[in-house]
């Protein structure tokens, strides 16, 4: 599986969202990075924003099709 570009979050019309796996918060943030930036690459370099660790994922989220709600944010 290739892996997952800021331009390709964008042509899926998702949000970037950070899960921290530490404390379990996810938050969406706002997507100011480069085109061809990949997500792993991204998230080495953040820190969840509540507990500080460094064990943080970025996920691409979509709409959820049947209800058009975002996911939920948690944590
Ligand atoms: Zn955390």
């Amino acid at each position: 599986m290739p892996l997952e570009t800021i331009a390709g979050v964008k042509a899926q019309g998702a949000r970037l969202a950070m899960l921290c796996h530490a404390c379990g918060r996810r938050r969406y943030i706002r997507n100011s990075f480069s085109d061809d930036e990949v997500l792993e690459e991204i998230a080495a370099r953040l820190k969840c924003h509540r507990c500080g660790s460094g064990e943080v994922e970025l996920q691409a989220l979509v709409r959820d099709p049947a209800t058009g709600f975002w996911p939920a944010e948690h944590g």
